[in-house]
Parts: structure tokens; sequence; C-alpha cells
């Protein structure tokens, strides 16, 4: 060991993130830990510590899957196996984020293919995490076709691999911890279900607690060994309560009125589906077995639904960000009250107290009438219009080819994507077909005697991947009075909200410019926090002239700083607008003259665009296709936006 790991039992505070860890080392069932915090909290240190603390493990000599001696994977690719058993230390497994799916399932060994002529596999990180710990940093940055892969291991328990002509299938359990900094975005609603248990990390307030984190750090910068050696013999005594608590598992009693107590939790919190109840009695079963006891009590399960569930709770990602600790202690009060009644309640019991506390009603904009506030002039200033219901929006794309952070907005060509093509030149990675076709013809002519292939550097191939990036989406929202008829603004700020929802998934960037009055408002600087984007969109007040050339001077501004600050990430901007410019940008100018020179602008330097159309009323102008125009994008209907409504009008186009 070069330099001795920072032991589990001197890290100080973060009790939650050790106890979630521990209890998933006593019952590996209940699914991981997802790890959300700040950065610079230590959340790798200690789970680097955790794998310390696992017993070693009993695998078969020479199987590369880490077969159990004692049950081994009858399907292991090195099987049928003999009984020689040898024990090694749990692995801990890190998944880089930018990892390729070769790396994470294993892939054909091109060495051997090539100079043995065999289809030979090498093993991935999923066959090395196998019975140890699968560690994920950044795992909410992890690419799409990544995060595929880990759920259908975590939840088969198995790996397939089917590619290059290789048909394999072995056993992949392991513990799955995720970190987090959910400034950088959000998790994908599957990947965050996955997790059995979510916890919070926050770096300590307490004087205290910070005095004594520094001081035990320095200790260990200055002699890692010896810090490690004092520190021996506690986190020798964790280790043998991990093993005491698995070996206590099977024992311990889950009592009818902690499971009602469960159940009832889990229904008062709206939780999707039944995974909840699973790992909370799971984990309420691990913390009676961790805490010595032999059946789960009402403190067990307070704990396993203090980690299980904040983070299961049905919800839009726009509602409220974090966890929902208040609700989760009503639903416990509530809870008890139900698990403790003394008699359980007959079948037609009762249904309209306790339980389900019912939701107040979403409800539709309170009012629809229309402030014949246009004529664009009028400084009255409006309050921020409820935003009409949301939906699925179309695609909106930058056309090209770019090679952005992944996403799932725009093509691009990346490192992980799929292969498309093979090249003499360029791409990521060896092309194993394409290289053994270059090579094939000219076998006899290289005077090839054995198995393997004879090859010259010049028959060398690599494949060409695409994938997809996210974008920067910078929306620019004209919230003049001549757009704030209150059901046209509800319409609008519900169109935008949909297409902000949009870009959490498709992991982009998100910016907001709003313009009314005299001048344009960086109301929000890029970011990936699309909640922050909610919330401002949720405050905007509309009313006043319509200064739309400042709003297209902003954007081009914004989206040159953004241009130096992360140049590869290519930027889309959303002009949400009637096109009714009123205020010149100019010195005497003529107000809509101005924005077309600032559209102008905007295409010169290659941004591409999408105009929103807001224009209603008997006359319309048609001011904002001839804005897209000068944009060089494309000019949409508010209700072209929605994909069920496009759908709708393509199916309605082919039944005519
Ligand atoms: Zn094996």
């Amino acid at each position: 060991m070069v330099t001795a790991r920072y032991p589990f039992s001197a890290v100080v505070g973060h009790e939650d993130l050790r106890l979630g860890l521990l209890l998933n080392a006593v019952h590996p069932g209940i699914g991981g830990v997802l790890v959300r915090g700040e950065k610079g909290t230590a959340k790798s240190t200690i789970v680097r510590g955790l794998a310390a603390l696992l017993p070693a493990l009993e695998t078969v000599r020479d199987c590369r899957f880490a077969c159990d001696p004692h049950r081994p994977d009858p399907g292991c690719p090195d099987g049928p196996h003999a009984s020689d058993v040898v024990t090694k230390p749990s692995s801990l497994v890190e998944l880089p984020v930018g990892a390729t799916e070769d790396r994470l399932v294993g892939s054909l060994d091109l060495e051997r293919a090539l100079t043995e002529g065999v289809r030979a596999y090498q093993p991935g990180l999923l066959a090395a995490a196998h019975r140890g710990v699968l560690y994920v940093d950044e795992v909410n940055l992890l690419h799409d076709h990544l995060v595929d892969l880990l759920l259908d291991a975590a939840a088969m328990g198995r790996a397939h691999v089917e590619r290059d002509g290789v048909s394999v299938s072995h056993a992949s359990s392991f513990l799955l911890v995720g970190t987090m900094n959910p400034e950088e975005g959000e998790l994908r609603p599957q990947l965050l279900d996955r997790f059995g248990l979510t916890v919070q990390v926050n770096a300590s307030r307490d004087v205290e607690t910070r005095t004594e984190v520094v001081r035990r750090r320095l200790a260990y910068e200055a002699d890692p060994a010896g810090f490690a050696q004092q520190w021996e013999k506690a986190d020798a005594e964790l280790a043998e309560r991990i093993v005491a608590a698995r070996l206590a598992l099977p024992g311990i009693a889950l009592p009818d009125t902690e499971l009602r107590r469960i159940a009832a939790v889990c229904a008062a919190f709206e939780v999707d589906g039944m995974r909840a109840d699973l790992v909370v009695a799971r984990a309420a079963i691990a913390h009676a077995a961790w805490s010595g006891g032999d059946a789960v009590t009402s403190a067990d399960v307070e704990v396993a639904v203090r980690l299980a569930l904040p983070h299961r709770r049905r919800r839009d990602p726009f509602d409220e960000p974090g966890l929902d600790s208040e609700q989760l202690e009503q639903a416990l009060r509530d809870a008890a009250e139900q698990a403790d009644s003394p008699e359980p309640p007959d079948d037609d019991g009762p249904d309209g107290d306790g339980g389900g506390a019912p939701s107040p009603e979403p409800g539709e904009a309170p009012s629809s009438q229309e402030q014949p506030s246009g004529g664009g002039g009028g400084g009255g200033e409006q309050p921020p219009a409820k935003p009409a219901q949301q939906f699925r929006p179309r695609l909106l794309q930058v056309p090209g080819l770019g090679e952005g952070a992944p996403g799932r907005r725009s093509r691009s060509s990346s490192s992980s994507g799929r292969v498309v093509r093979s090249s003499t030149v360029d791409g990521h990675g060896v092309h194993l077909t394409a290289t053994v076709q270059a090579a094939a013809p000219h076998q006899h002519a290289r005077g090839r005697s054995g198995s393997g292939l004879e090859l010259r550097a010049g028959d060398l191939r690599r494949a060409v991947r695409e994938g997809r990036e996210g974008n920067l989406v910078l929306f620019a929202v004209d919230a003049s009075g001549s757009m704030a008829a209150r059901s046209r603004m509800s319409a609008v700020t519900g169109a935008v909200l949909s297409l902000l929802r949009d870009a959490y998934q498709r992991r982009d960037k998100v910016g907001l410019i709003t313009f009314r009055g005299r001048d344009a408002e960086v109301a929000l600087p890029p970011t990936s926090s699309v909640d922050a984007a909610a919330v401002r969109l949720r405050r905007l007040r509309t009313g006043g002239r319509t200064p739309l050339a400042h709003g297209l001077l902003a954007a081009r501004k914004l989206l040159a700083a953004e241009r130096l600050r992360d140049p590869r990430r290519r930027p889309l901007l959303v002009l949400v607008t009637d096109g009714r410019a009123t205020v010149s940008a100019s010195q005497g100018g003529d107000a809509l003259h101005d924005a077309m020179r600032a559209a102008a602008l905007l295409e010169a330097d290659g941004v591409a665009s999408v105009v929103v159309d807001c224009e209603n009323g008997v006359v319309r102008l048609g001011l904002p296709d001839r804005l897209a125009l000068a944009l060089g994008g494309t000019c949409l209907q508010l209700a072209e936006l929605s994909a069920e409504q496009v759908a709708g009008v393509v199916r309605a186009a082919r039944a005519a």
C-alpha cells in the first residue's frame, strides 16, 4: 500500500452518509447510496474508507469475474470452475464519467484477436465491481447510454455483452454509490429511483466540528501511515460489526405493526410504485441488525424512512428543488397514528382521515380576463401570469455536428457515442471489423502462415462515433405590454416552462433574458439549474414598451461571453415575441429596423435560433417571420411547439 487510506472511523460528522453506507454494507439489497452535496465535502474519501471495511471475499482462483466458490455463477465465462479458493480484498471500482461503453461492459480482447486469431472477451468494470462497490463520482453527468447499461446490470444483477461477435453474460451485483453536486444538474428520474438511499452532505457550520475536521486532516497529511494506525482498531471494530450484522440479518423479525407503518408512510408521502416500501423495509431490517436488535422497531423504520424516501416523492422537477423533509415528518406522524392504533381497522374502515392528505388543487389560471392593454404603450406593470398547462415540446436542435458536452439535444461527434463509420484519419478507438477487412486482402502477399492476421500500420481503422450533446438554450422573452394580455402571457410562460423541463431532461444549460420597458435584463445567466430559470420565469412581471433590439443585443453579448467560457457548447437562441418592437436602440433610430439589424448580427455570429411567434389578434403583421429570416432561424407558432400537437397535425394531414 503506497499511502494509507483515510480511515472511515476518523470521519467527523456526516452521520447520515456513514450510516447509509454501513446499512448497505450490511444489506446490499437496499440498493446503494446517492450522495448529494457541494464540492469539498470529502464524499469520495468516505466512500473509499467504507470499501476498506468490507469483509474480504473468497473467490475462485483464476476467475476474472470473482465467482463465489460456494455458489459459482453457472454462466461464468471463465467457468466451469475447480474448487480452488483464494481470498482477496473487497473491490472498489470507480466508473469515470467519461468512460466508454467498452470500459464499462468489457470488449473483445483486441490483442489476442489480432495475434492469436481468437475471440476472447476482456472483462470491463461491471465484472470488476462484482461483489464490491461501484463508485460513480458526478453520477449526474454520466452519459445516457452508460446510465442505461448501469441500470440494466443493477436491476438484473448480471451484465450482458453482445458485440463484435462476442456474446457474454456474467454476474455483476455491486453496491452502487454515486455522488453529485445538484448545482450541476439533476439526475434522470430512472437513475434517481434506482438508488436505495439518498443522503444530503453539507460542510458543517459548527465551529467545533470544523476545527476537528481540519485537525484530523492535518494529522493525516503529516503522517498518513501513523494516522491510519491510530484508527486501525476502530476501523477493525466497525468491520467486525458489519460481519456480525450480516450474520444476524436473516433472523431479524419485521412485526406487522412496523410493516403497516412503512406502508402508511409511503402512501402518505405519495411515492411512485412499490419500490420505496421494499427499500424502507430492507433498510429498517439492516438498521435493526446493525443496532444489535432482533426485531424491527419504530425507531428503525424512522431511520430507514429518512434515508430512503426523500428522493422518491412523485414530483415535477420544477415543484421545489431539494428534499421534502417537512412533508416527510408529517407522513411519519400520520403513519404513527395508523400503525399504533391497537386494532387494525376493518376493511370498510377509514378513508377520510389521516393518511392521504388531499393535495391542494393544482388549478387552472384563476381567470382569463383579457386586459385591453395592447397598443404597445402604457407603463402599467402587471403581476406574473399563472403559467398555462405544460406539455411535451418538440425537439429543437442546433443544426450540424457539434463537439459539446454529452447531452440529449443536438448531434455531436464524441468518444463514447454509437459507431457510425470507420476512418483512416480521425475517430476514437479501433474499428475492428474495418481494420480486419482492410488487412484481409493482403494476407497472401504478406506471407501469412499462422492463424494470426499479418497487420500493417496502414490497416488500422478508427471508429467514428456520434452521440448527442447538450446545448446552451438561451431564452429571450418579450414581457412588454403588447404581450401582456393575461391569457397570452400564461400560454407563453407555460410554453417556456415546457421547454425548460425539456432542457433539463436533455442536460442543457439554460439562460433567460427578458425585455420590457426601456431595456433588457439578464434574468438568469447561463446555468445548469433549470429550477432557477423556472423560478425567475414564474415571477416575470409584464407591461411597458418593447425594446426588442435591446433584448437581441443582450443575448448576443451574453452568448459572446459564454463562447469564451465554454467554447464547445453550442447555443440555441429561443426568442419568444410578437415582434412589435417599439423602442429603438440607436439615437433617433427606428425600433423595428434596429431589431432586424441586431438579428442580422446574431445570424452573422452563427447563432442557431428559433422564433416563437406570439402574435395574435385580427391584424397580423408577420413580424416574427421576418425576424426569423433575419436570424437565419425558424419561426414556430406557440401551438407548434407541442410534440403532441405536431404529431396530431401530421396525422390529420395523412388522413386527409
Ligand atoms: Zn467465475
